[in-house]
């Protein structure tokens, strides 16, 4: 039986089977995908806009995606600076350490001075970094990490402290909306790998977001019918890496008619952004949940400079920002295995999953279980805390599997929450009036400039 918002959108999907996509500026929407911008002048003497001028720096539209290759070498900016780039398959530090001049203590002060400021989890390869030295070499005086051409995180020495101050710029951007709609021919992959009109980023947010609809192994067939409204960022004309899918719907002979929307919520980093159906059921079905509910990764699984001894080895897990006191949950049903203190782990809890995957969790500062409890998924277990060796609050993270060994919790397909209740709830029914409004101006103007 046709649920209503299928009527609605059905004439679209007609009207618009022929026409190839257009961007669509100037339309602005609430809470979703805008971000507010402002110039921020640096006031440090270190660091003037004098000294580095940001119109200069060169284009990278696609950072994560193309290769040095396609950053502009001819380029002159800031010649105070010398730059260098997230290398592929390395570490922040990794990176840091590759660039001419830059000591070991160097790259541990810069890790630790922007730790708290951006997300580990999400660095890609080619971003830039730069760093301007003391007239001796010896001391960092200003560093710029930039994820594209129009984000700046920004340390600079500062002369009363002695100490790396953090500044964050942005240069302002427009949100464009387009329609990508497509047929299936072999794999979702296949088909929308063919399309010039549609980024690596986009294609994997729409492989997300519609695998999470459909069973492809199983349902799809050649001819069905997908629809994607994906909202992208543009400055002074080019466009920001990125993007984000704000409505995703597919018509399959044998899968019918889904479709999934974009739910912003308000907290930053919010583990409960993601997409759902119309009744604000999360896509992904199986899988664990998350550990905690803001999910800023402040060190990611892998080798790095310990923040606490200064010394290279494996990070056996994932540390996630948090405040003393926050809710730690179970990612999975299990049975609690240990539960006390244990020396630089701090309070630490382990649970044995079903198939037999080991959960850990680190410097809690209240432990919720005792050994031998049964746990459900998302119980709250215990409390985000500092003990053991730890350089602040945070909850580290370690899943162990007894063949593989220690894995990279990131890589472990994690849901968010299943459903979206009461307050979330409605909020999400509002965002989902807004994404359709912008949808069918999307298409209206479409229709009108052909
Ligand atoms: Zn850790």
């Amino acid at each position: 039986m046709p649920l209503p918002h299928q009527r609605n959108l059905t004439p679209l999907f007609q009207k618009n089977s022929l026409l190839r996509w257009i961007t669509v500026s100037a339309v602005i929407l609430g809470a979703i995908g805008i971000f507010a911008v402002v110039w921020i002048s640096l006031l440090s003497r270190e660091y003037s806009s004098a000294e580095v001028d940001f119109s200069h720096i060169s284009p990278n539209p696609d950072a994560p995606i193309l290769g040095y290759a396609t950053i502009n070498p001819d380029e002159k900016y800031a010649p105070d600076y010398v730059e260098g780039w997230i290398l592929p398959y390395k570490g922040f530090e990794d990176s840091l350490m590759a660039i001419r001049g830059v000591t070991l203590p160097m790259a541990l002060e810069i890790t630790n001075a922007i730790r708290d400021h951006i997300d580990f989890a999400k660095i890609y390869a080619h971003e830039t970094l730069r760093v301007k030295f003391s007239p001796d070499g010896k001391q960092v005086e200003a560093f710029v990490y930039s994820p594209n051409f129009a984000t700046f995180h920004v340390l600079t020495r500062d002369t009363a402290t002695g100490k790396l101050r953090y500044t964050y710029t942005r240069l302002p951007t427009e949100t464009r909306y387009r329609i990508i709609t497509g047929t299936m021919e072999g794999t979702l992959n296949q088909s929308l790998a063919k399309r010039d009109d549609v980024s690596t980023w986009i294609r994997q947010a729409v492989n997300n977001s519609l695998e999470g609809m459909i069973s492809f192994s199983t349902d799809a067939r050649n001819g069905d019918e997908y629809r994607i409204l994906v909202a992208e960022e543009f400055h002074g004309g080019r466009r920001l890496p990125g993007g984000k899918v704000l409505y995703a719907a597919y018509r399959g002979k044998v899968a019918g008619f889904r479709e999934a929307f974009w739910y912003q919520d308000p907290e930053p980093d919010s583990a409960f952004t993601s997409h759902y159906t119309t009744e604000g059921k999360a896509l992904a079905s199986s899988g664990m949940r998350l550990p905690v509910d803001r999910i800023r990764v402040t060190s990611p699984f892998g080798y790095r400079i310990h923040p606490v001894t200064g010394r290279r080895q494996m990070h056996n897990g994932v540390d996630y920002a948090g405040a003393i006191g926050d809710p730690v949950y179970a990612v999975a049903a299990g049975t609690v295995t240990f539960a006390a203190m244990d020396g630089p782990s701090g309070k630490k809890i382990v649970i044995r999953h079903l198939d037999g995957t080991l959960t850990y969790y680190l410097h809690l500062s209240a432990i919720g279980v005792r050994v031998g409890q049964s746990v459900k998924s998302g119980q709250i277990i215990g409390r985000v805390g500092n003990t053991g060796l730890s350089s602040g609050p945070h909850l580290h993270f370690g899943v162990f599997d007894k063949k593989q060994g220690w894995q990279n919790p990131l890589r472990i397909k994690m849901i968010a929450a299943p459903t979206l209740t009461g307050e979330r709830l409605e909020r999400f029914k509002a965002q989902m009036r807004t994404i359709r409004e912008i949808y069918e101006k999307a298409a209206d103007t479409k229709v009108r400039s052909i």
